[in-house]
């Protein structure tokens, strides 16, 4: 029998959490960001509940394969362009849109042969200083683009740094609208700003277009600004649920200590489970004693260090739990009770989307069709 541990992939979830991004954003088209092989939820898992997408927007060429290969012929884009002049063959043959942010993207368009003039998303950096051209150069870029016979529409996009807080004495995205408002206003073609943060938190991006969103976490169920919301709030629900089981019970009198290093010591009696899931699983070896997790549906919490294949439970107000049970150690239990991701995050120090992706090649993953 395998370990007992495995990774749910709710469709249906995921189906509604993409339409929470178009109903957040009715005048926009969405894309469904499924790079990092789908926030660690696999590309060929999630794919059903994103057909709905307007399209599919990702980082690596051999994702955009994949994608074209489970017979997706809507629009794709490349979030950070093209990593060397001969990706642009690529993007030729899959019909790729690309972002352009910098200066050598732009070479090696001018100097690759094309029938099929490509799409792009020239990139502006308007204040994240990651990628992009600074609103100054911004014109210039645009202008070299427009002139080259490669290029066909160019649409402007750029991304937010703060659209998860309030920061600056103001909302975490006014200085950065206003920095691409004032060095797009006169150019022609479609924009994109907003990530999944933005696209829960502003309806209006004050007099920009908003033509594309890219829905990332919150097609996943994650919480971009978690604690300040919840996913009840947001209407968001889990794309993945992480369960394992009890596979071994232990009684503590006070003094006994849990797991390596002994950091945690019973100052009463106690029950604890053993569970099959450790950092090698994915889970966090950050979280603490006191994460929380649920034992066939109820609250409980982790008791000392999260060891490669196993971890400790408390059981001790959870009389009917004990061997066998099931841990839910983020998602929705098989009873229906939800622990959202966000919660372990925060207690392991992280965010969910770190969790995510985290999920190692070892745990099973199941494809869920209904709730
Ligand atoms: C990852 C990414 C997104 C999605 O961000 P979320 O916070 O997950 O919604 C949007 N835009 C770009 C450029 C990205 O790299």
């Amino acid at each position: 029998m395998p370990r007992p541990i495995e990774a749910l992939i709710h469709l249906p979830h995921l189906a509604h959490n993409l339409a929470r991004a178009r109903a957040c954003a009715p005048d926009a088209q969405v894309w469904a960001v499924v790079k990092a092989n789908a926030y660690g939820h696999g590309i060929e898992n999630v794919f059903e509940a994103f057909r709905a997408a307007d399209g599919i927007a990702l980082l690596d060429l051999d994702e955009a394969q994949r994608v074209r290969a489970l017979g997706w012929r809507g629009p794709i884009l490349l979030l950070e362009g093209c990593f060397e002049a001969r990706d642009l063959e690529l993007c030729s043959r899959l019909k790729l849109w690309h972002a352009v942010h910098c200066e050598q993207q732009i070479d090696w368009l001018a100097m690759h042969k094309t029938h099929e003039p490509h799409r792009v998303f020239l990139k502006m950096n308007s204040g994240m200083n990651r990628l992009g051209f600074t609103p100054q150069a911004f014109r210039a870029a645009w202008t070299r683009l427009n002139a080259l016979p490669q290029v066909d529409e160019i649409s402007l996009m750029t991304h937010f740094s703060d659209a998860d807080a309030q920061r600056f004495g103001q909302d975490g995205i006014a200085h950065q609208v206003a920095a691409f408002q004032t060095a797009t206003a006169d150019l022609p073609g479609e924009r994109s700003l907003s990530n999944s943060a933005a696209t829960l938190r502003y309806n209006q991006l004050g007099h920009v277009r908003a033509d594309w969103v890219r829905a990332g976490i919150m097609s996943y169920g994650g919480v971009p600004d978690y604690p300040e919301h919840d996913a009840t709030h947001w209407d968001l629900k889990p794309g993945m649920s992480l369960r394992a089981k009890v596979i071994g019970v232990q009684q503590l009198q006070p003094g006994d200590t849990v797991g390596y290093g002994s950091s945690f010591t019973a100052d009463k009696a106690m029950r604890i489970g053993t569970v099959a899931c450790g950092y090698a699983d994915g889970y966090p070896r950050h979280a603490g004693t006191g994460t929380p997790v649920l034992v066939d549906g109820l609250r409980s919490r982790t008791v000392g260090r999260v060891s490669m294949d196993m971890l400790a439970v408390d059981l001790s107000d959870l009389p009917q739990a004990g061997f066998g049970s099931e841990v839910t150690l983020w998602g929705q239990s098989s009873r229906g009770a939800v622990l959202g991701i966000d919660e372990v995050a925060k207690a392991a120090g992280t965010i969910g989307y770190e969790l995510m992706c985290a999920l190692t090649k070892r745990v099973p993953v199941t494809v869920v069709h209904g709730d």
